[in-house]
């Protein structure tokens, strides 16, 4: 069984414990490893989006720019790691990164990047592109405000920015893939053109992903959903069990469900950090 998860919250950004409940759990669960992920929203156009009215009222996710999120995120990399020393267990500090394609946007996060002392990222998206650069982002549950034909051309533009992320070589794994299933246009059956091409990135950049749980707690399926999962290790695609705990109950959630997945197909390219790796 799988004694870790690298995409994990904290209070920091939208989870609902602190950084040491978390690690408090995943020492009672025995695991030898914990991975938190807090989210790294940063685009400069939120405000002018559909979807700022609800945006707003989270101040602690979505940003602007990368210069006005550094010292809090420098603080909260400090405080985990004063933390961690306290515990018998290796913690690992990286974000969940929201990829955006507009010019300028790789830039100033690869700046951040090689300034911030994060061990790791995860590319997660979670928002419809209204243009090809995603220089014009909505919510997801805003999708409906959208004539069809609009939803299609940003789902198609979603899974082309996942291609892109997996393609910039900066991420540890590629999270939840078909996250947006939450439109009610992308179901199991839907997009397999975009699905299918994007897992031949994957393979083609040797690009890891997850089978994460949380799709089982929220939408009756993993991120991403079997069908998938099943194209992926037919692709030899390196994958990781998450949890994307946003609190200490959810930590290993369901793990054993996907463990037999990779049992049931006999599957046993899993993704490691490459020191652990053997
Ligand atoms: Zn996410
Ligand atoms: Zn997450």
């Amino acid at each position: 069984m799988q004694k870790f998860s690298y995409h994990t919250h904290t209070n920091f950004s939208d989870g609902k414990n602190s950084a040491e409940e978390m690690i408090q759990q995943a020492v009672a669960l025995g695991w030898d490893e914990l991975g938190i992920s807090d989210h790294l929203i940063v685009h400069k156009n939120l405000a002018d989006s559909f979807s700022w009215y609800s945006w707003k009222k989270e101040p602690k996710i979505f940003h602007f720019d990368f210069n006005s999120i550094y010292d809090s995120f420098a603080r909260h990399i400090e405080d985990v790691r004063k933390i961690a020393n306290r515990y018998d267990i290796k913690v690992r500090i990286g974000a969940e990164v929201d990829f955006f394609t507009y010019s300028g946007w790789l830039d100033e996060f690869l700046k951040f990047k090689d300034k911030i002392d994060l061990d790791y990222y995860i590319s997660g998206n979670h928002f419809l592109f209204i243009d090809d650069d995603c220089s014009n982002i909505i919510d997801i549950k805003d999708a409906a405000h959208m004539d069809i034909k609009e939803q299609i051309n940003c789902i198609k533009r979603h899974f082309k920015t996942l291609g892109e992320a997996a393609k910039s070589g900066v991420f540890a794994f590629i999270a939840h893939i078909d996250y947006i299933r939450k439109t009610q246009i992308c179901g199991r059956f839907d997009f397999l053109e975009e699905k299918k091409e994007l897992i031949k990135i994957f393979a083609e950049n040797n690009t890891a992903t997850e089978v994460s749980t949380k799709g089982l707690r929220k939408a009756n399926d993993f991120y991403p959903n079997c069908d998938m999962v099943k194209q992926l290790m037919d692709n030899n695609v390196k994958l990781v069990i998450s949890d994307d705990a946003h609190r200490v109950t959810e930590l290993g959630y369901n793990f054993s469900d996907a463990e037999k997945v990779f049992s049931d197909n006999n599957y046993s390219n899993r993704w490691f950090f490459s020191e652990n790796s053997k």
